[in-house]
């Protein structure tokens, strides 16, 4: 299944909530939530009046459409960051949370690098960071503790990275990064946890939709 290209608020409209998928324009007034809070389609204004009985399978998958939404992930990658989590020791839910959080293209829009994970995404696969003093260009890279990211020195002659440390010094750092404005530069500090996330996510609803 390819990545999706089409309108981005559609798919907050289509959960009903803000997914935070377009940086700045999701806390102005022209958030399409804002404007039309019913889902998209032609049958989309009228169905918020409608009364209907949500199916468990519907709010599982509907958890889990939001969440592969959120960190901008196809079903086939998703569903193996799942399967991975479902291995490791601990709360399958969990570890599958904390592992999207580890992703490189979030780490850097967490840091502030990014007004967006798709903005963060699309920096990191033109290759304009360092993982540990290498060049990576894959933004689904799990973080570990002590890595160190930083901005690339021939990237930073770019107009976006130079006006970068300014937007950055503007945007809070999560406890489980470490963060160096000037230098462009951070660090994963300690390995995310569940509260870490600051994504409204239900991730029960997430494990019962694979477990089917
Ligand atoms: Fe979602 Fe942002 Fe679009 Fe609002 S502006 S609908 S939060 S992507």
């Amino acid at each position: 299944m390819s990545r999706y290209t089409g309108p981005v608020c559609k798919l907050c409209r289509r959960e009903g909530e803000k997914l935070f998928l377009k940086g700045a324009r999701c806390f102005s007034p022209k958030c399409a939530i804002e404007r039309r809070s019913y889902p998209p389609g032609e049958h989309g204004r009228e169905s918020q009046f409608r009364r209907r009985r949500v199916s468990d399978y519907s709010r599982q998958l509907r958890e889990k459409q939001k969440t592969r939404r959120i960190y901008g992930m196809k079903e086939r990658q998703f569903r193996r960051f799942y399967s991975n989590a479902l291995q490791r020791r601990g709360m399958t839910g969990e570890n599958l949370l904390t592992m999207l959080e580890r992703r490189l293209d979030n780490v850097v829009y967490r840091l502030g690098f990014a007004d967006s994970r798709a903005q963060a995404r699309m920096l990191v696969t033109h290759g304009h960071f360092n993982v540990n003093g290498r060049r990576t260009d894959v933004p689904s890279m799990l973080m570990q503790k002590d890595d160190e990211i930083e901005v690339r020195e021939g990237s930073r002659k770019r107009t976006f990275f130079k006006d970068l440390p300014a937007v950055a010094e503007t945007k809070t750092v999560p406890d489980w990064l470490e963060r160096d404005v000037n230098k462009l530069a951070g660090r994963i500090a300690k390995m995310p946890e569940r509260s870490d996330v600051d994504a409204n996510l239900n991730e029960q609803l997430i494990v019962e939709y694979y477990s089917r």
